[in-house]
């Protein structure tokens, strides 16, 4: 298993990334690290992890649960057999994995992101993740990648989930972050998404943002995409899990 990550501030147009990181949970304090302790932007993960042991304690672990050992399997056995995830997005990649089984890695998946401003219209953005079920090794998708997976400038900051590949094709979290230039964080998301949809149809995607007013902006066309979000203001927060938007 493979984690990613990506990090990004506007104030001085900070960013550190990580990719292909094994054996520690916590790919965004990698990138932080990478960030803030160094001159470099991206750097490929066990190299990073390595570099920041210098620096900070880290406790290295086997990232791989009986739960997910068992998801794993079954997906496995299913291979193949239609309508999953490699068969809609990844085919060429699945024909690799009914080939050479010996690239049917170990699954982690799963992707968190977080967008904020600060009072004085400062944004940041920053993405980590497992990637897909069954991705190949080796394979980097738009989390780690700036302006894909995650970006903030001084309109606004976003972060996406979905098929990376798509994501990055469209540098989808720059796109919507140049349209909060004049819309709004939610107008952003949605226009940005026309463009997508119109490119690569639905059941791909989700995306969060947040304008330099503290507009909020979440949209996926995917079954579910569990969200929350706080203002200053209210000091409330809001959650939602797995409100279906525009799936298909
Ligand atoms: N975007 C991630 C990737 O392609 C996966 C995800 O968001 O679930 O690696």
């Amino acid at each position: 298993m493979e984690l990613d990550a990506g990090i990004c501030k506007d104030l001085d147009l900070s960013t550190g990334s990580v990719a292909g990181m094994t054996e520690y949970a916590h790919p965004i304090t990698v990138a932080r690290f990478i960030m803030e302790e160094t001159n470099m932007v991206e750097m490929h993960g066990d190299r990073a992890l390595k570099l920041m042991e210098l620096y900070r304690e880290v406790r290295r672990e086997n990232l791989v649960t009986p739960p997910k050992l068992q998801r794993w399997a079954k997906m496995l056995a299913e291979l193949g057999a239609g309508g999953g995830y490699l068969e809609k997005h990844h085919q060429k990649e699945l024909r690799v994995l009914m080939e050479h089984p010996e690239y049917r890695r170990t699954p982690k998946i799963g992707t968190v992101g977080a967008v904020a401003v600060d009072s004085r219209g400062g944004t940041s953005a920053a993405s980590a993740t497992g990637g897909y079920w069954l991705k190949m090794p080796g394979r980097i998708g738009d989390t780690p990648a700036y302006g894909a997976g995650f970006y903030a400038d001084r309109n606004g900051a976003a972060t996406a989930t979905g098929v990376g590949e798509y994501a990055v094709r469209l540098l989808i979290s720059r796109s919507v972050a140049g349209r909060m230039k004049t819309g709004t964080a939610q107008h952003s998301v949605m226009a940005a998404f026309r463009e997508f949809e119109g490119r690569f149809g639905k059941d791909n995607l989700g995306i969060i943002a947040v304008d330099r007013r503290g507009g909020v902006g979440v949209y996926h066309n995917t079954e579910g995409m569990g969200h929350a979000f706080k203002t200053g203001r209210d000091r409330k927060t809001t959650v939602r899990i797995s409100v279906r938007q525009g799936g298909t």
